[in-house]
């Protein structure tokens, strides 16, 4: 579904990504783990097209209906529409627009841009219904303005409702259990993994293994200092939360 080549990206002068390699096919589901400023949220957020990054080197291919597509020819708004969809380490609140007209928004928008039928009011809130049941959120929190006061595990909760409604093929879900007290990590690991298909793929940036007890990874990918330094599979997670990072951090420095 995409295949990462030598990627490199800065903000400013300062290079973020050294060289990442990663490719990601249809149904699986890839943790990105690591120590805290080592790029992760850098790497959602480029993948996704966030314009304060400088791509430098590198490609990324998008497959769309079975075609290879430059993913840097596609500007953020397309990205999202064609099905990539990026989750916030802290989701905004835009006061003044209620949670449904958002969601209803997002998803006709999405519908126009891949020729889908639009959904009228009336029969988007009966397609809600399930998803708000999956989450166990209340339908009050439909007409609430967009993340406004809500706590960090609602939040949450509301951005696996975004992804619920929009069906991604791409979900890149940076720490989607920072904040969350044991239930509401087991909610939103159950909305993930309701959607989780062979047509489409999850990336899941995280710093803890607790997450992955919940939501389980097909590969478990190590980034330090903009570089994956070790990939493996969810028995990495294991090791890592048994031995921390220090012991692969000097592997990697003995190997420079
Ligand atoms: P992680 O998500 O792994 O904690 P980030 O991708 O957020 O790491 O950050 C990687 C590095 O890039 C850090 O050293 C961070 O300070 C730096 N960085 C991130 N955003 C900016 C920015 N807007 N300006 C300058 N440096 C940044
Ligand atoms: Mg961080
Ligand atoms: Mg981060």
């Amino acid at each position: 579904m995409i295949e990462i080549k030598n990627l490199h990206a800065k903000i400013g002068d300062k290079e973020i990504l050294k060289g990442i390699n990663l490719t990601v096919k249809a149904g699986e589901v890839h943790a990105i783990m690591g120590p805290n400023g080592s790029g992760k949220s850098t790497l959602s957020k480029v993948i996704a097209g966030h314009p304060s990054y400088e791509v430098s080197e590198g490609t990324i291919t998008y497959k769309i209906n079975a075609k290879d597509k430059n993913l840097f020819e596609l500007e953020a708004d397309e990205r999202a529409k064609s099905g990539i969809f990026l989750g916030f380490q802290y989701p905004v609140e835009i006061p003044g627009v209620s949670n449904f007209t958002f969601l209803l928004e997002s998803f006709n928008e999405t519908c126009k841009y891949n020729g889908a039928p639009e959904m009228n009011a009336e029969d988007f809130r009966k397609f809600l219904k399930p998803k708000l049941d999956l989450l166990e959120m209340n339908e009050a929190f439909l007409d609430r303005p967009v993340n406004t006061g809500f706590s960090g595990g609602e939040k949450k909760k509301n951005e696996i409702l975004q992804m619920a409604v929009l069906n991604p093929r791409l979900a890149l879900l940076d720490e989607t259990d920072s904040g969350l007290d044991i239930d509401a990590l087991k909610i939103v690991a159950k909305g993930v993994n309701a959607l989780r298909s062979r047509f489409n793929a999850t990336i899941l940036v995280t710093h803890y293994q607790r997450l992955l007890d919940f939501i389980v990874p097909d590969h478990v990918h190590v980034l330090y200092q903009g570089q994956i330094i070790r990939s493996g599979g969810k028995e990495l997670a294991l090791e890592l939360e048994e031995k921390g990072y220090e012991w692969l951090i000097k592997e990697h420095a003995n190997k420079i």
